[in-house]
This record gives C-alpha cells, sequence and structure tokens, in this order.
C-alpha cells in the first residue's frame, strides 16, 4: 500500500467513522479516491465491511482491493432527518444508496448519489462511483448513469 500515514492521521482524518484494524486500510484507500473492498486470495470472494477472514472459505489472507466503482441501486431510503452532518441537508430529503457492486452478486456497498433528484432514485438503476469532499476527507459517492455531470 502506498502512501501510509500513520493510525493516529488516518483516524483524526475520518474523525465519527469506525475505524479499526479491519477497515483501516479501506480508509486509506479513500484519501486516495480508490474505493478498496476486502478480497480473498484464496478462493476470490469480496466482502464488505472489511472483515479478518474470509465469509466464504475462513481463509484469513483477504486484501483490499480496488473495485471498478459501478453497480445498480439494490436499495434507496430518503432520511427526512438524522443526526445533523457536514453536507447533510435532510429538507430535500437525503438519499441513502445501497449499491450492489458489479464485481460480485451480493456485494453490496452504501452511500449517498449525487448530482440527481430524488425522484430519479430508484432502484435497478446503474450508478458509478465519484468522489466529494466531506469533512476534509474524501468520500465514495454514485451518481446516476447517464446523468449530466
Ligand atoms: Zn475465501
Amino acid at each position: 500500500m502506498s502512501s501510509l500515514i500513520p493510525d493516529d492521521e488516518l483516524v483524526s482524518r475520518f474523525a465519527g467513522h469506525q475505524l479499526d484494524h479491519d477497515s483501516a486500510a479501506h480508509y486509506r484507500g479513500r484519501l486516495e479516491r480508490r474505493l478498496l473492498i476486502s478480497r480473498c486470495r484464496e478462493c476470490a470472494t469480496w466482502h464488505h465491511p472489511p472483515m479478518p477472514v474470509c465469509p466464504a472459505c475462513w481463509s484469513s489472507d483477504v486484501e483490499p482491493t480496488e473495485v471498478a466503482g459501478t453497480g445498480t441501486i439494490y436499495l434507496a431510503v430518503f432520511l427526512h432527518q438524522g443526526p445533523p452532518a457536514p453536507g447533510v441537508d435532510y429538507t430535500t430529503p437525503y438519499p441513502v444508496a445501497t449499491v450492489e457492486l458489479d464485481e460480485q452478486p451480493g456485494l453490496r456497498f452504501t452511500s449517498t448519489v449525487v448530482g440527481a433528484a430524488n425522484d430519479d432514485i430508484a432502484i435497478g438503476r446503474r450508478v458509478s462511483l465519484d468522489w466529494i469532499d466531506r469533512a476534509g476527507a474524501p468520500l465514495p459517492v454514485f451518481r446516476l448513469d447517464g446523468a449530466a455531470r
């Protein structure tokens, strides 16, 4: 992994996130705007969130691996209220989308969708990964395919 930053700096960059030994590599990837998902080197199964062993074969040889960032909206909810967070506007309301990544059926990553009206954010829509800055750190988000930037 390139550009290793100290653990304490990583934690401070992602204040409020659940950082631990298993997820540290994922968050280091975010600083480089790379979406790293754990993949087993024994059986090639992906899993998220990061765990110390592969859920398919129990191998501990799991490696954070960059995904393409393309996928399909599996679930979308719209938050009318929630904890105050920088860049989050609940009056719109705020979309939260779980995206099934193309790498593997059932491999899902949850974030928000930007650049789209809530009415257009629907289950089954194709999306692609993009990055925004939030609270001083890159945040992986999704944009609808075919939407204007
Ligand atoms: Zn495995």
